[in-house]
């Protein structure tokens, strides 16, 4: 993996491969920043990072740990780190969603195996579990085993961006609800 990418750019490409070919290859930026849903979950992600320092989910005694931002020299990616609590042999991921849709799917799953992964070479310590905090009008919390397969769907997602900037091809995606609200979606055959 010769391009040092972000964890970000390994999710988008999980949610659809044709952001990498337009933000990456074409170079077109994206203009998520505008959009409502965006700038509330910024809102809520700041107020846990700025006014609840000391806060911590009681499920591990441990330091809480807030923006870490992290590069792993093994995978050539970099990444940032919301919130963690560091106990004596472990870490535990905690990753904060502002929506009300509760599912563990492939973008969340490459987002924490690819944070595991920076805080486990980082560290030296293991990360096996996260846990997720839904919380718009419900708050919803959800433990996620961290497993060595999760991890290694995650590079592969990571190889898989590199690869679609490598070749400057367009990749293959099925217009589908993502499409409805996509900053792209106007320049998209
Ligand atoms: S319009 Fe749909 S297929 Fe095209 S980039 Fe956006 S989400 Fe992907």
């Amino acid at each position: 993996m010769s391009n040092c990418l972000s964890v970000t750019n390994a999710v988008e490409h999980a949610f659809c491969p044709r952001f990498t070919y337009f933000q990456l290859v074409l170079g077109i930026e994206q203009r998520e920043g505008k959009r409502g849903t965006v700038q509330s979950g910024r809102a809520y992600h700041n107020r846990h990072s700025t006014t609840n320092k000391t806060y911590k989910i009681k499920r591990l005694d441990g330091i809480k740990r807030i923006e870490l931002i992290l590069y792993s020299k093994k995978y050539s990616f970099s990444g940032k780190i919301d919130e963690a609590i560091e106990a004596e042999d472990q870490i535990l991921l905690i990753e904060r969603k502002y929506t009300d849709y509760v599912v563990i799917g492939s973008t969340l799953k490459t987002q924490l195996g690819l944070l595991a992964i920076l805080a486990e070479e980082n560290t030296g310590k293991k990360v096996n579990q996260a846990i997720v905090v839904f919380d718009k009008t419900e708050r919803v919390e959800v433990i996620v085993n961290v497993t060595k397969e999760i991890k290694q769907k995650a590079l592969l997602m990571l190889k898989k961006t590199n690869h679609t900037i490598s070749t400057g091809s367009m990749p293959h995606s099925s217009h589908d609800n993502r499409c409805l609200n996509c900053c792209y979606r106007k320049i998209c055959p």
